[in-house]
């Protein structure tokens, strides 16, 4: 019996090892607009072959929305000065940060290919983030909860509890 449960927490042990390993290994990342275009470069490629023109990457400083996709429109709704937004008010994990990024992306791929110019959640998007989680075991939804995400060291709590409030 002794030997048994020296042999359990030895698994056990072995067990927490391994969690703690594989946490070790998850990259913490911060939106800078470095970290936006290379990701955007992978994910183009990876993705959407190539195809989206390199966008602007400006940072925004906000709690409530991770990312945002604006751009322009000429007469013939072709896109000009396309831009995406990321807040760097939140540690991202390589997951989410890609996630966050390929959801902007999915508005900026509909609204180049003029299959959504109004940058909606609607039919055209749902389809395609759908496709892609399982094509790629993504996790591109409309909205996400702000809940699992971490706020950067040195970004107040309160001030986005405020955020939340008002
Ligand atoms: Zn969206």
């Amino acid at each position: 019996m002794v030997v048994y449960s020296f042999l359990t927490d030895i698994f056990w042990l072995f067990r927490i090892y391994l969690v703690y390993l594989q946490k070790s290994k998850e990259k913490n990342m911060k939106a800078d607009e470095l970290n936006i275009l290379i990701e955007f470069q992978n994910c183009n490629h990876n993705y959407f072959n190539d195809e989206l023109p390199f966008p602007n990457a400006v940072i925004r400083h906000s709690y409530r929305t991770f990312g945002y996709f604006r751009c322009e429109l000429d007469k013939n709704n072709n896109i000009l000065n396309p831009t995406i937004e990321m807040s760097d008010n939140y540690e991202y994990t390589e997951a989410q940060f890609r996630d966050i990024l390929i959801h902007e992306m999915i508005h900026y791929y509909l609204v180049f290919t003029k299959k959504d110019i109004k940058c909606r959640h609607g039919k055209e998007f749902k389809r395609m983030a759908e496709d892609f989680n399982i094509r790629y075991g993504l996790n591109i939804t409309p909205k996400i909860d702000v809940e699992p995400y971490k706020i950067r060291k040195g970004k107040s709590k309160f001030m986005f509890k405020l955020c939340t409030f008002f």
